[in-house]
């Protein structure tokens, strides 16, 4: 086992790799931007390095700033965290060049899965249903409006090198196809720096539902279960669930059957997650994540696991130690993501937290790095906290969520806490009745 890790993140991400370090007896080491420098991760760690300005650019995504903290402070190993490098295929394989650990999977996985297009061409010779489309990139309109026909409309226009909802666009109509694709690829080239675009069918009333895997480097591969990652907003998740009210058990054993013999195939390791739109009692894949989820609390909480000792124990060679019948799922996890935004035009708010009181109790978990005093800076995501509850049947958690929501004080900033408040008192929430457009129609409603 590794005895010291370097945690390239910051904010809650940083504090939950840290902590799992902590219970498994390794020391630990933040890196941090100035605008960084009275964070918690950094507080908290047995030891910090300054990597770098505000701008992430410049600091936490400043690949020779930490390997030069991992090499000055004698880390072996890296866990990347979310965002950030976690899905930065050339800092992995820098990472292992020198002779450190990378706590996920190997360079060419999160490289294949990078790129969208390719994929789902593996994912699909690996017998992985997708949702229907192009085959591959769209190399001229002619081709898109040629897909679009066979297929049907409406239709998205998405960018292969994707991300955080950006380079999307749909088509209602043939005469809507010319803007799409031009808005698509000016979008992907504008952010990603690369305007390669395909096309898929539009759903128009499908669920996001992902699924979690770990893999060990001994040819093991589990799932465990799915999230319900359906009420978004401009295509970014903001309430999630374990289980997902919309399927039974039997579905969940059928798609984690069908996703751990793939990704066995693939001989991938470390945690991963293939996400899937599911409509008519069908799943279509659509991406994966190389990386531990924001959302992963839910799946824990269900399952009674640690993923990021998981994470830890497989970067360290150790084999996972159990097989699927052993993953059983106990009860009912919500996750409502507090964003530091304005909860109507959720405009980031950053400024200062004058007082902060987390909620309690029993089944409540928060995720958080802030504190009474702490500046939201502005250069970073705005989430500020997550609150995950857990209890014996949906009906319960949700009763639990709006609970320790009304215990929550975050005053100085505006938060996304109305909102959610209003979301679980919402009758068609609370029957589980929603898909990924739900959330956009009931905020337009004025709700
Ligand atoms: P990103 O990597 O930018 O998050 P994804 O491919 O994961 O992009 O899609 C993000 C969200 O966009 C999905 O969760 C879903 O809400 C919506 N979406 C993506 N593809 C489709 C589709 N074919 N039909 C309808 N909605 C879609």
């Amino acid at each position: 086992m590794f005895s010291k890790i370097l945690i390239a993140n910051r904010g809650e991400i940083a504090l939950r790799v840290l902590r799992a370090c902590r219970e498994m007896g390794i020391r630990s080491v933040a890196v941090h931007s100035t605008a960084d420098a009275d964070a918690m991760h950094v507080r908290l760690a047995d030891e910090a390095v300054c990597i770098g300005p505000p701008s992430a650019r410049d600091s936490y995504l400043n690949v020779a700033a930490i390997l030069s903290a991992a090499t000055i402070t004698g880390a072996e190993a890296i866990h990347p965290g979310y965002g950030f490098l976690s899905e930065n295929a050339d800092f992995a394989e820098t990472v292992e060049a020198h002779g450190l650990a990378f706590i996920g999977p190997t360079a060419e996985h999160i490289r294949t899965m990078g790129d969208k297009i390719s994929a789902k061409t593996t994912m699909e010779a690996l017998g992985v249903p997708l949702v229907p489309g192009s085959d591959g990139e769209l190399l001229s309109i002619e081709e898109a409006y040629e897909v679009a026909d066979r297929v049907g409309y409406p239709v998205l226009i998405k960018a292969a090198a994707g991300g955080g909802g950006r380079g999307m666009k749909v088509a209602q109509t043939p005469e809507e196809l010319p803007e799409a694709w031009s808005v698509a690829r000016t979008e992907s080239l504008a952010a990603f720096g690369n305007d390669a675009v395909y096309l898929e069918k539009y759903l128009d009333k499908p669920r996001h539902i992902e699924l979690q895997i770990m893999g060990d480097t001994h040819g093991n591969v589990v799932h465990f279960g799915e999230r319900d990652c359906s009420l978004q907003r401009r295509h970014q998740k903001l309430l999630e669930e374990a289980g997902s009210p919309a399927l039974t058990a039997e579905e969940r054993d059928a798609i984690g059957a069908t996703a751990t013999a793939a990704l066995s195939k693939m001989g991938y390791r470390n945690a991963g997650t293939l996400e899937f739109l599911y409509q008519d009692g069908q799943f279509c894949f659509i991406e994966m994540n190389t990386r531990l989820q924001v959302e992963h609390p839910v799946t824990e909480m269900v399952c009674d696991v640690d993923l990021v000792r998981e994470q830890i124990r497989i970067a360290a060679g150790e084999p996972l130690g159990y097989s699927q019948k052993d993953i059983t799922f106990s009860g009912h996890a919500i996750e409502c993501r507090i964003n530091a935004e304005d909860p109507d035009t959720f405009i980031p708010s950053p400024g200062t937290i004058t007082v902060y009181h987390p909620p309690g109790g029993l089944g409540v978990r928060i995720d958080s790095a802030v504190y009474a005093g702490y500046r939201v800076p502005p250069y970073y995501d705005s989430m500020i906290a997550k609150l995950i509850v857990h209890a014996p049947t949906r009906a319960a958690a949700i009763a639990r969520m709006s609970r320790a929501l009304d215990e929550l004080v975050v005053e100085g900033v505006s938060t996304v806490v109305p909102l959610h408040r209003r979301i679980l008192a919402d009758p068609e929430f609370q029957k589980g009745d929603y898909t990924i457009h739900w959330l956009e129609n009931f905020t337009a409603r004025g709700k």
